[in-house]
């Protein structure tokens, strides 16, 4: 069967943001006086939790508090944290990770048709396409985590992606960065392949067809050849 489409993770898989959402968080923390620090190690912790509010929501319950004691809503302080986040993206502070354009452009160019499925809201992702960082090229399905009732691990959002692309997953796949992701996949039945960050770099990824440390090296040889031979070693695995 065919490759026909791709479909990306966004955070960490196309854009290395987990760093600015990091920052983002700390500093709406800042401006709203509380005294919470998140250091890479904490985030480290805190990204087993997919989306903004439940990774903060986690975090209070993680430190004994109760959500009611908190002087402002939860839910303000994430709208403040997206808004910082959204300032910094159109400063131009986040590039596409390496090898990632040149695997786009290929892929667009050998008729591959292109998704995003990601746990992010879908104001993070228009911010992206705002800002120029994947406005290059045409992305046929874009499915985020509040369009779905459950986020990643659960496949809600790439099984909506393929509805979309009224696609069998044995004709896609995808590229993510996490455990979580690639589980969200898998549970879709579509081949994954992972490329690994500093803050997923020791998660699990039995079952990927492949992990790797970036786009860059791998694709400059075969380019989005890869893909196909990736996509068909996963197909000769399964009955
Ligand atoms: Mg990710």
């Amino acid at each position: 069967m065919k490759l026909e489409a791709m479909i990306w993770d966004v955070d960490g898989t196309l854009v290395n943001s987990e760093e600015l959402h990091r920052f983002a968080f700390n500093r709406a923390f800042k401006e709203f006086a509380l005294d919470w620090r998140w250091s890479r190690r904490t985030y480290r912790k805190l990204l087993d939790v997919t989306g903004g509010k439940e990774r903060i929501r986690f975090y209070v319950k993680l430190s004994s508090m109760s959500e009611g004691c908190l002087a402002i809503p939860l839910e303000e302080l994430h709208a403040r944290k997206t808004e910082i986040f959204h300032d910094r993206i159109q400063n131009g502070d986040l590039a596409l990770r390496r090898g990632v354009k040149t695997v786009l452009d290929q892929a667009l160019n050998n008729g591959f048709r292109l998704a995003i499925a990601t746990t992010t809201t879908l104001s993070n992702v228009e911010t992206l396409f705002e800002s120029g960082v994947l406005s290059s090229w045409q992305w046929e399905v874009v499915v985020a985590g509040d369009q779905v009732e459950r986020k990643k691990p659960a496949p809600d959002v790439y099984l909506e992606a393929l509805r979309r692309l009224n696609l069998s997953p044995k004709r896609c796949i995808a590229v993510e960065d996490s455990e979580n992701g690639l589980m969200s996949a898998l549970a879709a039945e579509i081949p994954t392949i992972i490329t690994t960050n500093a803050y997923t770099r020791y998660q699990n990824f039995d079952g990927a067809v492949a992990v790797l440390e970036d786009l860059g090296e791998t694709t400059k040889m075969l380019g989005v050849g890869h893909f196909e031979a990736w996509h068909a070693a996963a197909l000769a695995l399964v009955p």
